[in-house]
């Protein structure tokens, strides 16, 4: 599995909902040496093109996680979404019905699949963070360099106090999210628990994705809502920052049970 170029897909969240993870409703039935799976999961990036799923469901000892052959009889991904942005990430709906998995594919201990899920967050977060990170930075570019050139009133956009200024803010915010999102990862290589840190950095990080985006839309006026400029595609793109690997919202709530000490 890992010499071979694989795709993996992580299937946690449900039709019925993605931040409560404890409610997840897929079902794991030991019969004999196998399990036998039935359920559904949602918006699964990567789920028509992946090789192997991370799958977690609900059994008699709380929860279990698998790694899932793709090719496994019972398996149906459905159609690709249509979505706001990053309209190439392969993301989808797949059944499992009365899907078949060997014991050995079992991960971690049975009744810990929830542990396991949450923490491969405090992996996740850090990269998702950086591409935060990335599309802010894009759009500050493609500000500035807009603003160089647009003269309105005898001088440069860039010559404006209120743009320029906003250009500041755009730029400051991108060099302390990168700080963050490489505190939240340099953790980990330091083998220290990252959990507080990679809640941070993507909080922080998808926040001022949004704010450089549209700040990169009103520099450029009209021609910032023009599909001919690249901004309104960063603008798209960027939402998502702030609903996937956990909302900005369960974000909050885990920076928050650090700081209050009421971390369950
Ligand atoms: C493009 C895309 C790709 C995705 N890829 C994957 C993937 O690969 N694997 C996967 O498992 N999932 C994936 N997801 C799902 C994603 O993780 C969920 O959408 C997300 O966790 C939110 O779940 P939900 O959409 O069900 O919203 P809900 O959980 O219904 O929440 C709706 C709103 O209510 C807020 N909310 C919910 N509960 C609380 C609370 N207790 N306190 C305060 N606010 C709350 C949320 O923050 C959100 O704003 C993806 C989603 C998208 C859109």
């Amino acid at each position: 599995m890992t010499e071979a170029p694989l795709k993996a897909a992580y299937c946690v969240t449900e039709p019925g909902g993605g931040s409560d993870v404890a409610g997840v409703k897929t079902v794991a039935r030991k019969e004999g040496d196998r399990w036998v799976v039935d359920g559904q999961k949602m918006w699964i990036t990567n789920g028509g093109v992946a090789n192997w799923y991370f799958l977690l469901a609900r059994c008699d000892e709380g929860f279990v996680a698998f790694v899932v052959d793709a090719d496994t009889p019972g398996i149906t991904p459905g159609k690709k979404e249509v979505m706001l942005g990053q309209r190439c990430s392969d993301t989808r709906g797949i059944t499992f019905e009365q899907v078949a998995i060997p014991e050995e594919n079992v991960i971690g201990a049975v009744g810990k699949g929830f542990h396991v899920a949450m923490q491969a967050f405090d992996f996740t977060r850090p990269p998702v963070a950086v591409g935060a990170v990335g599309v802010a930075r894009r759009a500050t570019d493609e500000a500035a360099a807009y603003a160089r050139e647009r003269q309105s009133m005898g001088k440069r956009l860039a010559e404006h106090q209120a743009v320029a200024f906003l250009l500041a803010d755009m730029a400051a915010g991108v060099e302390a999210c990168r700080l963050l999102a490489y505190r939240a990862a340099w953790e980990i290589d330091e083998g220290r628990p990252n959990t507080y840190y990679a809640s941070c950095a993507k909080m922080q990080a998808a926040r001022h994705a949004e704010f450089c985006t549209t700040s990169a839309i009103q520099i450029l006026g009209g021609n910032g809502y023009n599909v001919a400029y690249p901004v309104e595609k960063l603008y798209r793109d960027c939402k998502i920052f702030s609903i996937y690997e956990g909302t900005t919202e369960i974000q909050h709530m885990v920076i928050s049970r650090f700081v209050t000490g009421m971390r369950c």
